[in-house]
């Protein structure tokens, strides 16, 4: 992971926090399994014997780029993807939560 880095498009460093978000690993059963997944993959592959993580996002005031730290580097996103081939596919079904009208479809 990284933490400091330059724009990945413009290469400045000029960054504007947009906001911050705090992740708790005992929340993450609590939600559909598409972000279950997604929770797995922050504590059992990038930030391995935490139990919370702050992910900051990040506007790049040259050239508009938006993104997030700490910065996932190439074999973490390799690591990502094999897991979540472990775990089995899934497509990006987000049902949210309090939507009735998708529950009933
Ligand atoms: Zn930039």
């Amino acid at each position: 992971m990284l933490i400091e880095t330059s724009c990945e498009i413009c290469g400045e460093n000029d960054w504007e926090v947009l906001g911050r978000r705090t992740y708790i690993k005992s929340e993450g059963e609590k939600y559909s399994p598409y972000v279950t997944k997604r929770y797995r993959i922050l504590f059992e592959k990038w930030f391995v014997e935490k139990d919370h993580i702050t992910l900051t996002s990040k506007l790049c005031r040259r050239c508009g780029l938006i993104i997030y730290t700490p910065r996932p580097e190439t074999k973490d996103i390799d690591a990502k993807y094999k897991y979540i081939e472990e775990l089995g596919q899934d497509y990006g079904r987000n049902i949210p939560h309090n939507s009735l009208v998708e529950i009933k479809r």
